[in-house]
C-alpha cells in the first residue's frame, strides 16, 4: 500500500512544480510588459532627440591647418551622428557567429586602448553584430587618405599597415583596426594591406553610435521612471531629475545581506531596481527580529537621509535568491543637485529684452563696408578687418563663411546655431554680433573686432603665463561660461586660439560654431571639439552637457599654466586614447601650484557629474575654488582691474597683434540659393 502514498506524494510534487512553473511564467510575463513600456518610453525619448540629430560629417579640411612657426593651431573637428534619427528604426543587425570568433572578438576589444573602455554591455552588442569581410591577398583593406566609416577586427590572415608609402608593421589575427572611425569621419591615417586571404569581422559608425546612444538612453529613462515614482522627486523639474537620474549609482546585495541597519545612522536613498528586499525590526529588548513587511522593484526606502541625518528605524536585508540591485543616491549628491537652486546662480537682467541684433546697423549694407585686410583664416573661410565707408573713427571684423563648405560638411546647423547664440549674447567676455548678410555665395557675420589678438599668439610667443596671468584670463572665460550656462548654452570649442584680447587685454570668447542651447539637465551627441580639449564622455559617445565645458576649462588652465595641453598625442586617436585614461595618469609639472593642480583634477574629472562647476551653484563654484581666493570678480566684471598683459593697439587699423596671411586668389564658390540659410 505504501505505493499508493509514494504516488500521492509523487502527484503532490508534481502539482507543486507546476504551480511554481506558472508563477514563473507569470513573472516572465509580468517582466516583458515592464521591457515594453521601457522600450515606449525609450522611443519617446529618441523622438525628443531626433529634432536635433542631423545627418552626419564634417570633415577637417587638412590644408587648413594654419601652421606657423613651429605650433600649429589647431582645427576643430566635428561629427554629427550619422542619420541618428532614425537611430530606433536602425534595428541592430546582429550576425550569428561561432563561440570561438565571439571570443575572438572580445579578447581583441579587450585589448585595444579605447574599445576596452566600454561599457561590458556594449562590447556584447558589439561583438554581436559585427559582421564578416573577406579580403583577397594584396588587396587594399584601409587606404590612406580615404574616408572611413568601419573598424575591424582580424580573425584569420595578415595584414601590413603602411603611411605615405612606409612600412609601419605587420599585424596578426585578433587585433582592432581603424577604431578612429567609428567616432567622426575622418580621413585614413594609414594604408592596412592583406599579405593573405584575410577573414575579418566589421562594425559601421551608425551601428557603433546607435549602441552607445541606446545604452545610455536606455539607463536614463529606466532610472527617470524609477525617479518619478517617488514622492520626493515627482514634483522636481525635469532638468533637476534628470541629473539625478544620472548620478544614481548601482548597487549589488547578495541574498540576506544588510543593506541598513536599524539604529545605524545613514545618509544614502534607495530605490530597488531588482529582487526583494525584507523590512525588520528588533523585537522589544531582545536580539529578535520581526519581519515588516517585504519590498519590492520600484520600491524606495531611506529618504529621510536626503533631508538631513537620519537614524535608521529599521532593518533592510536583501530577501532574493539572485540577489538585490538598489539604485543609490548620498545626501551629498543630492543637495549638490539640487539644494536651493534659485539662490545660487546669478540672474542676469538684461536676458529676455535681448533677441535680436543691434538695431543701429539695420540700414547697413553689404556694400557699405570696406575691406581693409584679414584678420585670420579658420576653417570656413577668412575674417577681415573692415570699416564703414565714412566712418573712421571705428573698425570691425567681418567672418565670411562659404556657403558651398557649410553645405559640403554639413555644419548648416552649427551655423545658424553660431548667429542664434552670438546675436543674443550680451557679455563683456563674449564678441558681439552686430549683424549678418548673406549674398548667393557666402554668409557674414559683422562682428566687434578685438584687435588685441589672439591669446594663442601670446602663449605662443611667451612659452608659458605665471599663476597671476593665468587666473585672469581663466577668469574671464570663466565669466563667459557663467553667462552661457545660465542660459543652457554649451561652448565646446574652447582653446586659446578662440579667445581674442581687446585694447585693456580683456579676453572675449569667439568662434561659436559648436555652441549649442542644449538646456539644463539635457544631453547633447555631436562629437565636435578639439581633439586636445574634448572630454571623455565625447569620446565614449556617451551624451554630453554643460559640464563638458568645465573639462576643458581644466585643460585650458594646464596649457596656459604649461604651455601643452595635458593631453597631447601624435595623432587624435593617441590623444583620445590618453584623455581616457584621465587626468590623475597626467605628470604635473612642478610650475603648477598645489591649488592649480587641485582645481584642473576637479575640473577634469572622468564623471562629468562630479566636476566642479556642474552641480547646483553651476560656474559659481569653480569661483569659490581657492586657487582663486582673494581674485577681485568685481573689478574683472566692471573693467576696472589691470589686465596682465596689455597690448599695443595704437589705432582702429593697427593689426600688428596678428599675423600677417597671404591674400589668396581663392577659386568663386558657386551660387548656393537652396534657402537652408533662410534664418541667417
Ligand atoms: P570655425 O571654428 O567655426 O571654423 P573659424 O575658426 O573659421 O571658425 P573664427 O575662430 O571665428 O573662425 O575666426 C578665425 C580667426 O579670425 C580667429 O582665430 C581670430 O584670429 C580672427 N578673428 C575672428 N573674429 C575676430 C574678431 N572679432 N576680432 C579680431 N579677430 C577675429
Ligand atoms: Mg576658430
Amino acid at each position: 500500500m505504501g505505493t499508493l502514498r509514494d504516488l500521492q506524494l509523487a502527484l503532490r510534487e508534481k502539482v507543486e512544480e507546476l504551480r511554481q512553473r506558472d508563477s514563473l511564467i507569470d513573472e516572465l510575463e509580468m517582466e516583458l510588459d515592464e521591457k515594453d513600456a521601457l522600450i515606449q518610453t525609450l522611443q519617446n525619448e529618441l523622438d525628443k532627440y531626433r529634432s536635433v540629430m542631423k545627418p552626419e560629417i564634417i570633415i577637417p579640411n587638412k590644408s587648413l591647418t594654419t601652421t606657423l612657426g613651429s605650433r600649429p593651431k589647431r582645427l576643430a573637428i566635428s561629427a554629427e551622428p550619422d542619420r541618428i534619427n532614425s537611430l530606433h528604426a536602425i534595428s541592430l543587425k546582429r550576425t550569428e557567429k561561432k563561440q570561438s570568433s565571439k571570443e575572438l572578438i572580445k579578447r581583441a576589444i579587450l585589448d585595444n586602448d579605447f574599445m576596452r573602455k566600454l561599457d561590458m554591455s556594449q562590447i556584447r552588442e558589439i561583438v554581436d553584430c559585427m559582421y564578416p569581410v573577406e579580403y583577397a591577398e594584396n588587396s587594399l583593406i584601409i587606404k590612406e587618405g580615404d574616408i572611413g566609416s568601419l573598424v575591424y577586427v582580424m580573425e584569420e590572415g595578415k595584414v601590413e599597415v603602411s603611411k605615405e608609402g612606409q612600412k609601419l608593421c605587420a599585424m596578426g589575427p585578433g587585433k582592432v583596426f581603424g577604431e578612429l572611425a567609428i567616432l567622426y569621419n575622418c580621413t585614413r591615417t594609414a594604408s592596412v594591406r592583406a599579405l593573405t586571404t584575410c577573414r575579418l569581422w566589421a562594425i559601421d559608425r551608425p551601428c557603433f553610435q546607435s549602441i552607445m546612444m541606446r545604452t545610455g538612453l536606455l539607463r536614463h529613462s529606466e532610472h527617470m521612471a524609477f525617479l518619478r515614482s517617488v514622492p520626493t522627486f515627482m514634483t522636481l523639474p525635469e532638468e533637476n531629475l534628470s541629473k539625478i537620474a544620472d548620478v544614481l549609482e548601482e548597487t549589488h546585495y547578495e541574498d540576506g545581506e544588510y543593506i541598513i541597519r536599524q539604529g545605524a545612522r545613514g545618509d544614502t536613498f534607495y530605490i530597488i531596481a531588482k529582487g526583494m528586499v525584507k523590512v525588520t525590526k528588533k523585537v522589544n529588548g531582545t536580539q529578535q527580529e520581526q519581519l515588516i513587511r517585504v519590498l519590492q522593484k520600484g520600491d524606495f526606502f531611506g529618504e529621510k537621509a536626503l533631508q538631513g541625518d537620519d537614524l535608521r528605524t529599521a532593518n533592510i536585508l536583501a530577501a532574493d535568491p539572485t540577489g538585490v540591485d538598489c539604485l543609490v543616491l548620498d545626501r551629498e549628491c543630492y543637495s549638490q543637485l539640487i539644494g536651493n537652486i534659485g539662490n545660487v546662480k546669478r540672474v542676469y537682467e538684461d536676458d529676455v529684452a535681448v533677441s535680436s541684433l543691434d538695431p543701429e546697423f539695420s540700414k547697413l549694407k553689404l556694400s557699405d563696408l570696406k575691406v581693409l585686410t584679414t584678420l585670420g583664416v579658420g576653417g570656413f573661410g577668412r575674417v577681415e578687418l573692415v570699416q564703414i565707408k565714412e566712418d573712421n573713427d571705428r573698425t570691425f571684423a567681418l567672418k565670411e563663411m562659404r556657403k558651398q563648405h557649410i553645405v559640403e560638411t554639413r555644419q548648416q546647423e552649427h551655423i545658424l546655431n553660431e548667429k542664434k547664440i552670438m546675436a543674443e549674447a550680451r557679455s563683456n567676455f563674449i564678441v558681439r554680433l552686430f549683424k549678418t548678410f548673406k549674398d548667393k555665395k557666402h554668409l557674414y557675420m559683422l562682428l566687434e573686432v578685438c584687435l588685441g589678438g589672439e591669446l594663442w599668439t601670446i602663449l605662443r610667443d611667451k612659452g608659458s603665463f605665471d599663476d597671476t596671468t593665468t587666473r585672469f584670463y581663466t577668469g574671464c572665460v570663466i565669466e563667459a561660461f557663467d553667462y552661457l550656462h545660465n542660459k543652457g548654452v554649451v561652448y565646446r570649442d574652447l582653446k586659446p586660439e578662440n579667445l581674442l584680447l581687446d585694447n585693456q587685454g580683456y579676453v572675449k570668447l569667439v568662434d561659436f560654431g559648436f555652441a549649442k542651447k542644449i538646456g539644463h539637465g539635457r544631453k547633447t551627441w555631436t562629437f565636435c571639439g578639439t581633439p586636445e580639449y574634448v572630454a571623455p564622455e565625447i569620446i565614449l559617445n556617451k551624451g554630453h552637457d554643460l559640464s563638458s565645458d568645465c573639462w576643458s576649462l581644466g585643460i585650458l588652465m594646464f596649457e596656459l599654466l604649461t604651455g601643452s595641453p595635458p593631453f597631447n598625442g601624435s595623432d587624435p586617436m593617441k590623444t583620445y586614447n590618453m584623455i581616457l585614461k584621465g587626468i590623475d595618469a597626467v605628470d604635473f609639472p612642478r610650475k603648477i601650484t598645489r591649488s592649480a593642480q587641485n582645481l584642473i583634477k576637479k575640473l577634469c574629472r572622468d564623471n562629468p557629474t562630479e566636476r566642479l562647476g556642474y552641480g547646483r551653484g553651476g560656474i559659481r563654484e569653480i569661483q569659490k575654488h581657492k586657487w582663486f581666493e582673494g581674485f577681485n570678480w568685481d573689478g574683472l566684471l566692471r573693467g576696472t582691474m589691470k589686465a596682465p598683459i596689455t597690448p599695443t593697439v595704437s589705432s582702429p587699423y593697427d593689426t600688428s597683434n596678428f599675423d600677417t596671411y597671404p591674400d589668396i586668389e581663392e577659386e568663386e564658390p558657386p551660387d548656393d540659393t537652396s534657402g537652408w540659410d533662410k534664418d541667417f
